[in-house]
């Protein structure tokens, strides 16, 4: 089930943590992709659903391909249903989404609580964005043993905000409607309870950590985390390098590894053949894979295309999202045929390929909490063209003279978003592919060098998970 990169965290982190020996479980609501994958279910637990009629079932089973243990909250009215897991397929948020993710925080809360009557009782519970937001303000209210909680922040642009009279259907009590507490101006906000009633908040990279912390990346948040940044981490997402690795990759026409880098080039042909575009060994082939939102830069990246064709250079766009630029993005394809090519939709397969076969990767997010794609490029030898921002920084060393002296450079960083600094650092990338070979050569298998697996990170949890014993 995956939307985007909390998808690939909840499945990686999870796993990795479960090899450090953790006695870990994922809770997942029953989407019908989830029901349908984890057939091997066994009755974990019953419990009323305090929102709607009837029993939640608690389903145990495994994450396909792994051993770990998956809790599953199989509530059909809630969950069971066509459409995305947030939206219906028409793109509007689903009328209940405050009963829907409130019961999977409180189903997260009763097994950390001395009501959950099963054999299993967690002393951490670990939430994820503002889906599992009510977990802690619940282990906050409710009496008895409770697990300490730990919120993470994959994306702070989205809240779960809702009308101030959910309260008390989602059996909250008044006095957390308030500053101190849920309340986010008149409203009920769930990322603001995760944040105000957990224990330890993190967030999915260091630079990220402190830019929330102010306004311009604060999403209103910026005094409340600056207020708890004592409690306040960021810690970097990993990848999943069996997954992600050009080596074994099944979607490759041809599999290669860095001492193998010239085979990209039989990649690149028959992804130019399989996409529409000119087949042209030396065009530079500049890549994309993103939602389409403003976040993301898409309408930078829209501007730009004309000028660079011009110049030579190739665009191979895959993504999804606000349908005024999916519209734009087509109409650019059609006007160059061979130069642009643009899929619109969600397609692993042609994800792997892409950044596969590319030269460039390019990333101008305006902000970008961890980003994802900017390690997958570089292990695939496709050196990122990203904005200096958040996990974009953390992840990308910048090509600048002293960094390609010492052999570090695995891309190229621009530290503003206006739209010459962007076009700039691309013609940058596209001067060295084309005229610096070695140089490019270097950044390429700098990037390809880099150990970007969960390993790291989940130690990283480990320690977090250990100091909630103080
Ligand atoms: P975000 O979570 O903000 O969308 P990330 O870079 O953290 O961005 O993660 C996005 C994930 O979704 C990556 O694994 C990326 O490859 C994948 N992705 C995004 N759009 C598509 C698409 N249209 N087809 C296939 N994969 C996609």
């Amino acid at each position: 089930m995956k939307t985007g990169g909390l998808a690939d965290v909840s499945g990686a982190l999870p796993v990795a943590l479960h090899g450090l020996g953790l006695d870990i479980k994922l809770l997942i609501p029953g989407y019908p992709e989830v029901l349908s994958k984890c057939r091997d279910t066994k009755p974990f637990a019953t419990l009323d659903n305090p929102f709607a009629p009837g029993d939640v079932q608690l389903l145990e089973s495994h994450l396909p391909d792994t051993d770990l243990p998956v809790l599953i909250v199989a509530y059909d009215a809630f969950f069971n249903r066509p459409g995305g897991p947030y939206q219906t397929s028409a793109g509007s948020d689903w009328p209940d989404n405050a009963l829907r993710f409130g019961l999977l925080s409180y189903v997260a809360a009763w097994l950390g609580s001395s009501g959950n009557t099963s054999a299993w009782q967690p002393d951490i519970v670990h939430c994820n964005d503002w889906q599992t937001g009510l977990a802690p303000a619940y282990l906050r209210f409710w009496q008895g043993r409770k697990a300490r909680s730990i919120l993470t922040i994959h994306n702070l642009a989205y809240q779960g905000v809702f009308g101030a009279e959910m309260l008390h259907a989602l059996q909250l009590p008044p006095e957390s409607f308030k500053l101190q507490g849920l309340e986010y101006y008149g409203q009920l906000s769930f990322l603001k309870a995760g944040l105000f009633y957990c224990d330890r908040i993190t967030t999915v990279s260091p630079t990220y950590a402190q830019e929330i912390q102010h306004e311009s990346l604060g999403f209103g948040m910026q005094g409340l985390l600056h207020e708890r940044r004592g409690v306040l981490t960021g810690i970097i997402n990993g990848i999943d390098n069996q997954e992600w690795n050009p080596e074994i990759d099944p979607h490759l026409d041809k599999p290669f590894t860095a001492l193998r880098l010239h085979d990209k080039a039989q990649n690149k042909s028959a992804l130019q053949q399989e996409v529409g575009l000119h087949v042209h060994a030396q065009a530079p082939l500049v890549a994309i894979i993103s939602r389409m939102t403003y976040q993301k830069g898409s309408d930078v990246i829209l501007g730009l295309m004309n000028d660079l064709v011009r110049e030579g250079v190739q665009f191979v766009l895959l993504g999804s999202g606000d349908k005024a630029l999916e519209r734009a993005f087509r109409e650019l394809a059609l006007n160059h045929p061979g130069r642009i090519s643009v899929t619109i939709g969600y397609d692993e397969r042609l994800s792997h390929r892409i950044e596969a076969s590319a030269d460039i990767f390019l990333m101008p997010s305006r902000f970008e909490p961890c980003g994802l794609n900017q390690m997958y490029s570089q292990r695939y030898g496709t050196p990122p063209v990203a904005h200096a921002t958040g996990g974009l920084a953390d992840t990308i060393v910048d090509a600048t003279p002293e960094n390609i002296a010492a052999g570090l450079a695995s891309g190229i960083l621009f530290y503003d978003m206006h739209f010459h600094t962007v076009i700039a650092a691309l013609r940058h990338a596209v001067h060295l592919y084309r005229h610096d070979p070695n140089v490019w050569r270097q950044i390429q298998l700098a990037g390809m060098a880099k150990d970007f697996s969960w390993q790291n990170s989940a130690q990283e949890y480990l320690k977090l998970y250990r100091s909630l014993d103080a």
